[in-house]
């Protein structure tokens, strides 16, 4: 980041997510000067510093994902968070977007409908920016929040449990594999095994819903006090791309902290989640083979948030639109993931989707943030109420809403945000390699 007027740019990206790591490209790339703030030392949100890895797959028809930019990562599904921050990084110095690590967004001054300046605090003390067109890809809706805008939290007040997710080092996984094998065979459940999700090598799961081959395993540690009932309502491990000793844990989860918006909850997260995870450590090296010589090789520095503000935009996506797979002209994103509520099943009625075109559909006026003529969100925070936004929030879904959000700045920058045609914008991703189903 170069310092002369580092703090000036036509379009300021609050947050590097991958949500905003694709904006703020995808922006640069129509031309413009744009400045990307992030409050970590690194770029990737929960995908990297979360340690959100793999990520899913839309499940679209003949596997079309939209983003164009994924295609430019080299990776699929399956990846690395380290990888990751790498080619994150690389396509933002090959196009020219500026970077300002550790810079915390505290403060917006919004006038007459639209944002002038935001603060971000630095190493040097409070910084103000100045921008023309702002998008707020926080994934809590933060910008759009000190802006004035209006969202909503959860349901019922209750947001999607968090994690905290961590990875384990020295792991003989043809020995823990063959024994989850083992497990599947002996149940019938075929929820442990090798060779399943993406290409992954292994995977293995138990959830509170219940079906899996490891339950009978979890419930013994349970009568035996080496876990707590916790524990068994949410465990998933998936092997790692590359390397060949590592799992990628996607717990511990915290269904009793139910504010994702708290800072003592969340970091209630971290500081339990560590004796969660010594606790875990201690149960894996006691009932599985293959972790005789396994350590923690990383915590996510990152708290896992999965749902936390969604913002008020002019368009809220709703669970019977996303359910009954509606179609909108100005669409960006497209996914057949599936509601995906941790710890409740789906109880909602809607008429069935059209089996020839199985897949929702997120229009561009879920990122126009209501009542602001330069403002735009996208990522886990779109406007959408909580059951669409539980088959949205996966980075696929994230990744393509970015990518939209910083082609529709930059139009915008010659006219406003709500005025940008969101058909135009799905024009200009599909130009650029964008493949979107019809
Ligand atoms: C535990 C967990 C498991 C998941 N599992 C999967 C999975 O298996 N597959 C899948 O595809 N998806 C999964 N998801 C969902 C998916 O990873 C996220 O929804 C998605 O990555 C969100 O991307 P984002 O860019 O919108 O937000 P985020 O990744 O949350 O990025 C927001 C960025 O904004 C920054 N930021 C926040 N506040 C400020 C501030 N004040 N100032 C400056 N910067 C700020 C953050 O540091 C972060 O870098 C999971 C999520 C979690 C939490």
């Amino acid at each position: 980041m170069e310092n002369r007027e580092w703090n000036r740019a036509q379009i300021v990206v609050l947050g590097g997510g991958v949500a905003g790591v694709f904006a703020a490209v995808a922006a640069a790339e129509s031309g413009a000067d744009v400045l990307l703030l992030e409050r970590q030392g690194c770029l990737g949100g929960s995908a990297v510093a979360g340690l959100v890895a793999p990520m899913m797959s839309s499940r679209l028809p003949g596997g079309v994902e939209n983003a164009y930019l994924s295609r430019r990562l080299g990776m699929g599904t399956a990846f690395d968070p380290v990888a990751l921050d790498l080619a994150l990084t690389r396509l933002c110095r090959e196009t020219g977007v500026r970077v300002c690590l550790d810079a915390a967004l505290c403060g917006a001054e919004a006038r007459e409908g639209a944002v002038r300046t935001v603060t971000v605090g630095t190493c040097r003390g409070p910084e103000t920016v100045a921008g023309q067109v702002f998008l707020d890809c926080t994934g809590d809706g933060l910008l759009s929040v000190l802006a004035g805008a209006k969202y909503i939290r959860g349901r019922a007040g209750v947001n999607q449990p968090m994690s905290l997710r961590y990875l384990v080092g020295g792991v003989d996984l043809d020995h823990l594999g063959a024994f989850l094998d083992q497990a599947g065979r002996e149940t019938g459940l075929p929820h442990t095994a090798r060779g399943q999700s993406g290409g992954l090598s292994l995977y293995a799961a138990v959830t509170s819903q219940g079906g899996w081959a490891l339950a009978p395993l979890f419930r013994k540690a349970i009568a035996a006090g080496d876990l707590t009932e916790q524990d068994a309502a949410y465990f998933q491990l998936f092997a790692l791309p590359g390397r060949r000793d590592t799992l990628s844990m996607n717990h511990p989860e915290f269904f009793d902290l139910p504010d994702a918006t708290d800072p003592v909850q969340r970091t209630a997260v971290q500081l339990r989640g560590r004796e969660a995870i010594e606790r875990q450590m201690a149960f894996y090296k006691k009932y599985f083979p293959g972790f005789e010589n396994a350590y923690v090789s990383q915590i996510a520095p990152m708290t896992g948030v999965r749902e936390s503000r969604r913002i008020e935009t002019r368009h809220i996506l709703t669970a019977g639109e996303l359910l009954s797979g509606a179609k909108f002209p100005d669409r960006v994103a497209q996914s057949n993931y599936p509601v995906d509520i941790h710890g409740a099943a789906l109880e909602h009625d809607a008429p069935p989707r059209d089996p020839a075109k199985p897949w929702f559909e997120v229009p561009y006026r879920c990122l126009v943030v209501k009542g602001f003529s330069n403002l735009l969100t996208a990522g886990r925070c779109v406007g959408a109420d909580f059951i669409a936004q539980s088959a949205l929030r996966i980075q696929p879904t994230c990744r393509a809403l970015g990518e939209a959000a910083g082609i529709a700045a930059a139009l915008a920058l010659r006219s406003s945000v709500p005025q940008v045609d969101g058909a135009e914008v799905a024009r200009i991703m599909e130009s650029r390699g964008a493949v979107f189903l019809s």
